[in-house]
């Protein structure tokens, strides 16, 4: 199949460029290069099933393709709370150029959506019925609201135009390839640990995160892309769930070095708990994750050491 993946040049659309290019693909990876790199992608340069477009989905675009991976956006809160007017542009433009291209040439198109589609949850774990409780106006509702009226214009040409989609709802995910100064909290924790800093825990380190490693979540999104008719959403995630407390004690123990615990300011809205429900993905994908924290953790690690080291 020939096909579209937005955002591929970031961390998760570099993982699922290889899968897909392994499984025999030819992929078009599309990217504005803000928060992704080419150094993710250089190793498929070679492959002649490989293309590569520097391209803003908030820009219409068009190719002929079977199947459409819509990921670009920031995920991280700093990243996307750099510029928040362009983060909602660019979920929703984004969103509608997938869709508008995917009706035009009948192709099957993927949403990276996200656990923030909740807020901070009333209800746990999570279940894909549950609504959420989204603040609209806080420092986060530019990726949450954003996210949440791609997921909407999604159902609708669903609905209006019969077009093939498939949403995923993903919890943190970690692995190699994010951003050392990404901000989100396993690299800062790894990346602090590795430079003998102190690791910034946000508040009192209370607040749980459920965190999957990048391998499952390929194989979760590649099953949801390719099942015959469940559109979503389906809730991918590890449900193993962590205070930042305990994240931050596992990298010390594992990492050792001179580092120690430092308590900064949490930022607004910061969601107090998460772990998803995966009985759908369970059900319906056949889908469950298969790497623990502490492995993942290993290899994480392992790809950060080598990172700085390279400088
Ligand atoms: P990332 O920041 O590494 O990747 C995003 C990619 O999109 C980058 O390559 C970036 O350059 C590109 N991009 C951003 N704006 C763009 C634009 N306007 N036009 C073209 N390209 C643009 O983040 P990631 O972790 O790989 O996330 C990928 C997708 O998965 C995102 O949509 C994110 O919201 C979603 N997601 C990720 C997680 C996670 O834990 N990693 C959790 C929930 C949802
Ligand atoms: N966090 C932290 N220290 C950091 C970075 C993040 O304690 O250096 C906290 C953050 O406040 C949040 C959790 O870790 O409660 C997960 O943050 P991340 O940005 O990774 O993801 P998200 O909040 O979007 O789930």
């Amino acid at each position: 199949m020939r096909i579209l993946i937005t955002g591929g040049a970031g961390f998760l659309g570099s993982h699922l460029c290889e899968r897909l290019l392994r499984e025999g693909n030819e992929i078009i990876c599309l990217d504005n290069f803000f928060t992704g790199r080419k150094r993710n992608i250089a190793h498929l340069f070679g492959d002649s099933n490989f293309e590569l477009v520097r391209h803003d989905v908030t820009n219409p675009f068009h190719f002929e393709v079977d199947q459409i991976y819509n990921l670009a956006c920031p995920a991280s809160p700093p990243h996307y709370q750099h510029n928040p007017i362009k983060t909602t542009k660019t979920s929703f433009l984004g969103a509608m150029h997938s869709l508008g291209l995917a009706k035009r040439v009948g192709a099957r198109v993927f949403q990276a959506s996200t656990s923030e589609v909740y807020g901070d949850p009333e209800v746990h774990p999570q279940p894909e019925s549950y609504k959420g409780s989204v603040n609209p106006i806080g420092i986060r509702a530019c990726y949450d609201e954003g996210k949440r009226v791609a997921e909407t214009l999604f159902f609708d040409y669903y609905r209006q135009h019969q077009t093939e989609i498939r949403v995923v709802r993903i919890f943190n995910t970690y692995g190699p390839r994010m951003l050392p100064d990404d901000g989100r909290v396993v690299s800062n924790f790894i990346v602090q640990a590795l430079s003998g800093k102190d690791l910034t825990i946000y508040g009192d380190g209370t607040q749980t995160r459920s965190f999957c490693y990048v391998d499952d979540l390929i194989d979760g999104f590649i099953r949801l892309m390719n099942h015959p008719a469940q559109t979503g959403p389906v809730n991918i995630g590890n449900p193993g769930e962590f205070t930042m407390l305990q994240l931050a004690e596992l990298v010390l123990k594992k990492v050792g070095g001179p580092s120690k615990i430092t308590f900064l300011p949490l930022p607004g809205d910061d969601p107090k708990q998460r772990k998803p429900d995966i009985t759908l993905a369970q059900k319906d994908l056949g889908w469950a994750p298969t790497v623990e924290l502490d492995k993942g953790l290993d290899a994480t690690i392992e790809y950060f050491d080598t990172l700085l080291k390279e400088g």
